[in-house]
């Protein structure tokens, strides 16, 4: 296996008046460690306006390959009339650097944020490609230490799987965090973020858009695409209902197409809903965690990429619930 090169780089330069009291201690040393080289170039991104000011980049519903850059998560941004506010950034710094050409076509103010809804490597690898815009790097408050954790066999198998195309893909730190709720102005427009207890992963962040009542769900929320666990179960669901209630005009998910919110959330929380009573079932019955991945079927014929993540999402909700009351 060939290795990589590590570099570390010099944190983002943050505006004055950006340097807000809850930084988090030593948040504004942004650790990267980069595949080496340059990336090739991919085609212009599709974009979507669905209301003013608002940006999205539907990924494609497939597994990261050197063929699709990455391009399997959605991304966009939000324009006000001070700054862009970038809602994560693609499985690659290619991807990136494509979102950021994207959103030099629609927009001249400068990118002053970029937002990662969550650790996974399809919504971060991109963010390396926004440090010359030397905006703040926003996450949930455990993020930096999630991406500390996983961030360099996320790097590695990145490589491995996608060669070239993984190239100046890096690890950007968060330069802020959000342990609760925060609002941020782009002038004239704010955004609501709000960090949640452990759901899909434990750093999923959303961002509510006051002006367009747009909000971006990450992976909280999927569509064809079977849902993933990462994090825990009881907590996606709890998170959902909490959700639920929210006015918006539109939701974004992480994968899939937008929804009208929050009917068009009810096949997750079906799937979700089954997988909970199924493996509590399982468990009940004094059933193995073999026995039981042979036995939970789950919705076959209703999701994509269902066999790449419904037995994974089988085995993390056995061993949550296994000594669980
Ligand atoms: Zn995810």
């Amino acid at each position: 296996m060939v290795g990589h090169r590590s570099r570390i780089s010099v944190a983002p330069r943050l505006p004055a008046r950006c340097r807000r009291a809850f930084l988090f201690a030593g948040a504004a040393i942004a650790w990267s460690q980069a595949v080496a080289g340059t990336s090739p170039d991919m085609p212009d991104l599709a974009l979507e306006n669905p209301a003013p000011g608002v940006y999205v980049h539907y990924g494609q519903q497939a597994e990261m390959t050197r063929a699709n850059f990455g391009d399997v998560a959605n991304l966009g941004f939000v324009v006000g009339a001070r700054c862009v506010a970038v809602i994560d950034t693609g499985g690659t710094f290619a991807l990136g650097r494509a979102l950021r050409q994207a959103i030099r076509r629609v927009a001249t103010v400068p990118v002053c944020y970029v937002i990662n809804t969550h650790v996974h490597p399809d919504h971060v690898f991109g963010n390396a490609a926004f440090a010359d815009d030397h905006p703040e790097f926003i996450g949930h408050a455990r993020l930096a230490d999630a991406l500390r954790r996983r961030g360099p066999n996320y790097l590695n198998a990145l490589r491995r799987d996608l060669g070239d195309v993984a190239q100046q893909s890096a690890i950007i730190m968060p330069t802020r965090s959000v342990a609760t709720i925060e609002e941020i102005d782009l002038g004239g427009r704010v955004l609501s973020l709000r960090a949640w207890p452990t759901a899909h992963t434990d750093t999923d962040l959303t961002v509510f858009d006051q002006a367009s009542r747009t909000l971006w769900l990450g992976d909280l929320a999927f569509v064809g695409h079977v849902p993933v666990l990462d994090g825990n179960l009881r907590g996606f669901l709890a998170a959902l209902q909490e959700l639920k209630t929210v006015r918006a005009n539109l939701a974004i998910p992480g994968h899939g197409r937008a929804l009208a919110w929050p009917g068009a959330i009810a096949p997750e929380e079906r799937y979700l809903n089954g997988l909970l009573a199924d493996v509590r079932a399982a468990i009940k019955a004094q059933r193995t965690l073999a026995e039981t991945l042979a036995t939970v079927d789950g919705e076959r014929e209703q999701w994509l990429l269902f066999d790449q993540f419904h037995r994974r999402n089988v085995t993390a909700a056995y061993a949550e619930l296994e000594w669980a009351d």
